[in-house]
């Protein structure tokens, strides 16, 4: 495809990145049948072949954006289908990463947008204010059920955060030679505290301790709004925390077990490009990146029931992590049956706070995954990011995450929502 940037354009490491990967396209649409919105509206400016066109013309231009091309670059869940789709090889992350940050920097949003982000971006990656805002949000249950639109999807997101559960005992002070970092991010310390107890069970099972460092949110949440300001501030924070709890005896691995937050992780060191200060410690610490299925080796055991799992393999995992098949291979080996879900490849509209800014499509993308899950008759959905977990929970079949349905089988408590839906059939 041809480009015709400025060399002073060109001088810029990012967009000399942009334009490397769109010459590299050449409009062949292999990466559409892959792309959720296209898939669902059938129109080619929701599909990776027409976004591309259009964030070529914003960037080569420069200046403000159209308000067709924000609305379609909104709508693009950043699920990266296209870019494992795409013989070519354009990463299309590169592409849509910078148009966000362009968009952010160069657009005025209507006044209500702009709030909406400005509290997704401080208030989320914060677990202390996400807390309240979810005692807040139950305190007005009936209110917060019905709300419309988008201040109903985070709403109801919130009322779905789980009610204090018992404690469990888990092995006492980190013991064992081998450590890893467990970063326990934002979101999920709120929406789902159990699945890192459950995580720290497994691990010290396989003689591994799982050492918290708590620096907060990793700063995918608002690099994905094009903040990059405010995720540069986040990132910073954790190679600080991490370089902290690694001086004493170095950490064989980082973990963190949702796997959007992982597969961004992933990617600090291209995100510090160019940065002298950051982009070394960035690379060290990209470079001890495992998911908790890569550090858990499989375990034959006996669980206290054998469970029909359909298993959510999430975009991060598949696209950016590129880990397909190992999630699997944990629950099979821990005796349970694990069936494939149809149509797979497609995103379940999750996309960190993509179901609150985008919530039709968010939905319609929900109420397909779950319809393609159920077609399994399972007894539960499993999935490895708490984002999908969260999304796609409240529905007729119980979603666990991997590391709670593994520790369960290995002798660990029953997770709530197992207990529920046993209950239920009993009933
Ligand atoms: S598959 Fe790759 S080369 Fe083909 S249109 Fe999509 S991005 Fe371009
Ligand atoms: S990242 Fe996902 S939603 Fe966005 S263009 Fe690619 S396939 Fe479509």
């Amino acid at each position: 495809m041809r480009t015709d940037f400025s060399l002073a354009q060109l001088a810029d490491p990012h967009l000399a990145e942009v334009e490397n990967n769109l010459r590299k396209c050449v409009h062949c649409g292999i990466c559409t049948a892959t792309c959720p919105t296209y898939v669902l509206l059938g129109d080619e400016r929701d599909s990776p072949r027409g976004r591309i066109v259009m964030m070529q013309k914003m960037l080569e231009e420069g200046g403000a954006p159209s308000a067709e091309t924000v609305l379609h670059v909104d709508r693009c869940l950043s699920c990266l289908g296209c870019r494992t789709a795409c013989p070519s090889g354009v990463d299309y992350a590169r592409l849509v990463d910078t148009a966000r940050a362009h968009i952010e920097t160069h657009y005025r949003r209507p006044l209500r947008e702009r709030l909406l982000r400005w509290f997704i971006a401080k208030v989320m990656p914060h677990p202390g204010l996400m807390r309240e805002g979810t005692t807040l949000a139950k305190a007005f249950s009936p209110v917060a059920r019905v709300l419309p639109g988008r201040l109903g999807a985070m709403a109801r997101m919130a009322l779905k955060a789980p009610p204090p559960r018992r404690k469990f005992r888990t092995s006492a002070a980190p013991t064992h030679t081998r450590r890893v970092a467990l970063l326990p991010g934002c979101v999920q310390q709120t929406i789902n505290p159990y699945t890192d107890q459950s995580v720290k069970r497994l691990l010290a099972r396989r003689g591994i301790s799982a050492v918290t460092i708590d620096a907060g949110c990793c700063g995918a949440l608002v690099h994905h709004l094009g903040r990059e300001e405010d995720a540069k501030h986040f990132r910073k924070k954790l190679l600080e925390a991490f370089e902290w709890g690694n001086s004493s005896q170095p950490f064989e691995a980082v973990l963190i077990s949702a796997t959007g937050c992982a597969s961004h992780i992933k990617e600090i060191a291209h995100l510090f490009q160019g940065d002298p200060k950051w982009f070394a410690g960035a690379k060290k610490f990209a470079s001890k990146l495992r998911d908790i299925s890569e550090l858990a080796e499989p375990r034959l055991v006996t669980p206290p029931r054998k469970l029909r799992i359909a298993y959510h393999a999430p975009c991060s995992l598949q696209h950016g992590l590129k880990l397909s098949g190992k999630g699997e291979a944990l629950l099979a080996a821990a005796g349970h049956e694990v069936m494939s879900i149809p149509e797979g490849h497609l995103c379940c509209g999750s996309a960190g706070s993509y179901s609150i800014l985008q919530p039709e499509i968010a939905s319609a993308l929900r109420t397909r995954k779950l319809a393609n899950a159920e077609s399994t008759h399972p007894d539960v959905i499993v999935s490895s990011n708490v984002g999908c977990i969260h999304h796609l929970s409240g529905g007729a079949v119980p979603v666990l995450h991997l590391a709670e349905v593994i520790d369960w089988s290995e002798g660990g408590p029953t997770p709530r929502e197992l207990e529920l839906a046993e209950s239920k059939k009993s009933r």
